[in-house]
């Protein structure tokens, strides 16, 4: 990955093999440029240049939909997502496990958050998701395999930065942690997705015609994504 700057606009450049160039904002608001191998950087610069307005415009929308990024407090009665739904925190005192989800309550270890370091608490979180959601991806993964014609090696569930998923050339398929906050449908939608990418790397007509036969209502699920990802943190 490669930073640079036109004029205002700073963006970073990843090379790789496929067709053609695009540009997109990334989760966390940076500006990526997608580029064949081949295409010298004065064509990329061009690019930014010719697409600046576009880059302007996006980066407002970006804005808009991360103002209601929510600043999660660790306290009782606070909200967190899990599969779509908001479940209330309750901190515990006697709890063997940093954090269980009971009787519709998140069930955090006090201790975690009495020491002020609110580091551990977000890792219950993180590490709650990340189990849970091995599991329960790794079946809608045996669910839709089939169905889209595919044989993934193996999944993995963890950090992934900006990306919901992603899909190795060995066959291996990890997705972000923070997929488990989403509803079950939304979750299908990036499995099928990223199953998709088997047939085809890049969201060509030809990837979302894929996409369409498994899941014909996919674009409002896309939507979701778009419009509720920032929103989906501890
Ligand atoms: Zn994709």
């Amino acid at each position: 990955m490669i930073a640079k700057q036109k004029n205002d606009i700073s963006y970073q450049v990843v090379r790789s093999r496929r067709a053609t160039a695009d540009i997109v904002i990334e989760r966390d608001g940076s500006i990526l440029v997608r580029a064949p191998e081949s295409i010298p950087d004065e064509r990329i610069e061009d690019m930014v240049e010719a697409k600046r307005y576009w880059i302007y415009k996006n980066l407002a929308e970006w804005r808009d939909l991360n103002a209601t990024r929510v600043l999660r407090e660790y306290r009782n009665g606070e909200g967190f997502l899990y599969l779509g739904r908001s479940y209330r925190l309750l901190l515990v005192a006697n709890q063997t496990e940093p954090l269980l989800l009971k009787n519709g309550r998140f069930c955090l270890q006090r201790d975690l958050v009495d020491e002020g370091a609110i580091e551990a608490a977000k890792t219950a979180f993180r590490d709650y998701y990340i189990s849970r959601g091995s599991e329960r991806i790794t079946q809608r993964l045996n669910y839709y395999a089939p169905k889209v014609g595919v044989a993934p090696h193996g999944i993995d569930v963890r950090e992934l930065g900006n990306r919901w998923a992603s899909c190795s050339p060995n066959g291996n398929l990890a997705f972000h942690w923070k997929c488990m906050m989403a509803p079950q449908s939304i979750i299908d939608y990036i499995v099928v997705h990223e199953l998709c990418h088997f047939h085809h790397l890049d969201h060509t007509d030809a990837f979302w015609n894929e996409v369409d036969k498994v899941i014909p209502n996919y674009g409002e699920r896309k939507e979701w994504l778009r419009v509720n990802g920032a929103g989906l943190d501890v």
